[in-house]
């Protein structure tokens, strides 16, 4: 691991921050790590039960625990941040109304935004078509010290282009080892990839649609495409199937975790990712020297 203790005291080190270089490969492997498919894998998302709350039972059970992993994940991105060596990528996917905007709203709350960047991606325009596919993904991807947040991904490029057959099979068949590739290309240059598929039951998604049907405030997140999509339900849940079990890699794992309870959707993703970069372990630069002697003039 390129830790600091690696870094010798020699003054060519100070000029060339070499271990800027260096990357652990595989990445630092967060402790928890209880809903991450394990690579080469088969996933059936039937076994998986989207009402899990583990040892909680109600909300305010969570509740402190979620402040604490949220104000451990500040402190951290601090220190991403500050040491500008470690970035992180994390992909939000699930099917329509299953909390990616929850998510992004609940668990980054009161992240520094200068350190962080959400991508919301929709339907590719002309220009993006034109491109490989992954071009507008790359674009967007982090740079080290930062935090990226993928809602929706590459990933819309095996799930809803299979879907509803937008290109051919030939096509979406070999973007799998395509994105492996890329995501890999990203992990070697300093950048954790965490994904998250969240995982909610079609019993849940008609009682979200409803909800946004009878809350005024909610009625603009409704679309009439979102029936068009549910009818689909059994395909998208393959193609989730499909894509997770070929693309949860060592060097990016995804994770499954159940979303029904949207609290304990929160806690679960705060908690990976504070435990993803407690194993990165930023830490803020050395000072210079003789600091304690400087007196700032009048
Ligand atoms: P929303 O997230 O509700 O604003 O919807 C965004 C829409 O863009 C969804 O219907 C996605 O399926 C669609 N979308 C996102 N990425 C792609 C893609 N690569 N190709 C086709 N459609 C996409
Ligand atoms: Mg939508």
């Amino acid at each position: 691991m390129s830790q600091h203790g690696n870094l010798q005291d020699t003054g060519a080190e100070k000029t060339v921050p070499r271990e800027k270089f260096v990357v652990e490969d595989p990445p630092p492997e967060p402790v928890y790590t209880r809903y991450r498919v394990e690579p080469g894998k088969p996933l059936k998302l039937s076994s998986v039960d989207p009402d899990e709350s583990g040892r909680y039972e109600r909300k305010k059970d969570a509740r402190k625990e979620l402040e604490l992993q949220r104000r451990h994940l500040q402190d951290l991105q601090e220190k991403l941040y500050a040491e500008n060596k470690h970035g992180l990528l994390i992909v939000l996917q699930a099917m329509d109304t299953g909390g990616k905007d929850g998510t992004i709203k609940h668990v980054f709350e009161g992240v520094n935004p200068q350190g962080c960047r959400v991508s919301s991606f929709k339907a590719p325009s002309a220009e993006e078509r034109n491109h490989d596919f992954l071009w507008r993904y790359h674009k967007s991807a982090p740079a080290v010290g930062r935090i990226g947040i993928f809602n929706r991904s590459h990933y819309e490029d095996v799930l809803v282009v299979r879907v509803k057959n937008l290109v051919p099979e030939e096509v979406w068949r070999k973007r799998y080892e395509l994105i492996n590739n890329f995501e890999r290309g990203l992990v070697l240059n300093g950048i954790t990839i965490l994904k998250f598929y969240l995982h909610i039951s079609k019993g849940e998604q008609k009682k979200r649609l409803e909800s946004r049907l009878d809350d005024p405030d909610k009625r603009w997140k409704f679309s009439s495409n979102d029936i068009k999509e549910r009818a689909l339900w059994g395909a998208y849940q393959e193609a989730f199937e499909d894509a997770i079990a070929a693309c949860s890699t060592e060097w990016a794992p995804w994770y499954v975790v159940p979303a029904n309870k949207k609290w304990y959707r929160n806690l679960v993703i705060a908690r990976t990712i504070a435990d993803t970069l407690e194993a990165i372990d930023p830490r803020f630069p050395l000072a210079e020297e003789g600091l304690e002697k400087v007196e700032i003039p009048d």
